[in-house]
């Protein structure tokens, strides 16, 4: 199982976070250890100082594929939630400055959380999600504020890598990401409804 994430593919939070809009998705990806099941916790990690939340649309692909036009894509993937994309933002800017990977920043364990699975929308572009944490809303999301929509992330990842059944699309964070505190709880919605829900150990 791989799991690809999608950097800066909104606007606004490209902005807050002092990145230029790219004019190619920017694919970063995680191992399974990443990977932290819905109503799980992630015990702080202590490597940083500034663990991250960030909301994001994940789709499961469906299909095995590659080199799939965006016309098609939506035949790769038949499932969608609400997940976290942790970063370890003090880590990954150092790794920024240098020109440096950032997989110790975004791959650790658990810094993939994942919320249950529910049927995708015919118009994947017309999507409500949004995150609260301790109960007050921190991102509220809309996938037509994206800059690369899911269908053209696909293409776009199949080029370079076969897609194969199960493996995860995280697809960008909106803007509002922010810093967790040991004892958080945060949880995702797709729409109105509950889909994830995760805390932080102290
Ligand atoms: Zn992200």
């Amino acid at each position: 199982m791989k799991i690809f994430c999608v950097g800066r593919n909104y606007a606004a939070h490209a902005k807050e976070l002092g990145n230029k809009i790219p004019d190619e998705p920017v694919i970063f990806m995680k191992g399974a250890n990443a990977l932290l099941p819905n109503n799980g916790t992630l015990t702080y990690p202590d490597f940083t100082q500034q663990l991250h939340y960030e909301g994001e649309l994940v789709v499961k692909i469906s299909r095995r594929g590659k080199l799939i036009a965006a016309e098609d894509a939506g035949d790769y993937y038949a499932e969608m939630t609400v997940g976290l994309d942790f970063t370890a933002r003090d880590i990954q800017s150092k790794l920024k400055e240098k020109g440096l990977p950032w997989e110790k920043a975004k791959a650790f364990d658990g810094s993939a959380a994942v919320g249950d699975w529910h049927p995708k929308q015919k118009d994947m572009t017309a999507i409500d999600f949004s995150l609260s944490r301790n109960g007050e809303m921190v991102q509220d999301g809309h996938t037509e504020h994206m800059l690369f929509p899911v269908d053209t992330i696909i293409a776009h990842i199949s080029r370079y890598f076969t897609l194969d059944v199960g493996d995860l699309v995280f697809t960008g964070t909106p803007p509002g990401v922010g810093a967790c505190r040991k004892g958080d709880r945060l949880e995702g919605f797709l729409g109105g409804e509950k889909v994830l829900d995760i805390r932080i150990a102290e």
